[in-house]
């Protein structure tokens, strides 16, 4: 699971570790081929993710997408299939789906 990394979020991840945007891309993302072409990780897990405290070193800076997990604000319509991906990793979005399915149920 990676993030997307918005032009916004590169220059100001960028300036927060001192390198400029196009080293900052060589060093720690990759491109999507096709579809939005969006900035990903180039590695798993998280380049930022400090395996020894489970913390995250760019937390002030962090990207939007992260800022914003597990998007429980979004239209459910538009973030579904993010909701299936994350739904055995993460309890909040569990947690909206059972909820979601007890409605329905209801
Ligand atoms: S919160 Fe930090 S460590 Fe976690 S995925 Fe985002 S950038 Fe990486």
């Amino acid at each position: 699971m990676t993030p997307t990394y918005t032009n916004t979020d590169q220059r100001r991840i960028a300036r927060y570790l001192g390198m400029t945007v196009g080293a900052f891309q060589k060093k720690y993302l990759r491109q999507e081929r096709g579809g939005d072409r969006d900035w990903l990780n180039r590695s798993t897990p998280c380049p930022f993710l400090n395996l020894s405290d489970n913390k995250c070193r760019i937390y002030s800076v962090r990207p939007a997408d992260c800022a914003g997990f597990p998007h429980l604000k979004k239209r459910f319509a538009d973030y579904g299939h993010v909701h299936h991906q994350n739904i055995d990793l993460c309890p909040a979005t569990f947690e909206l789906v059972r909820r979601l399915q007890d409605s329905l149920s209801a």
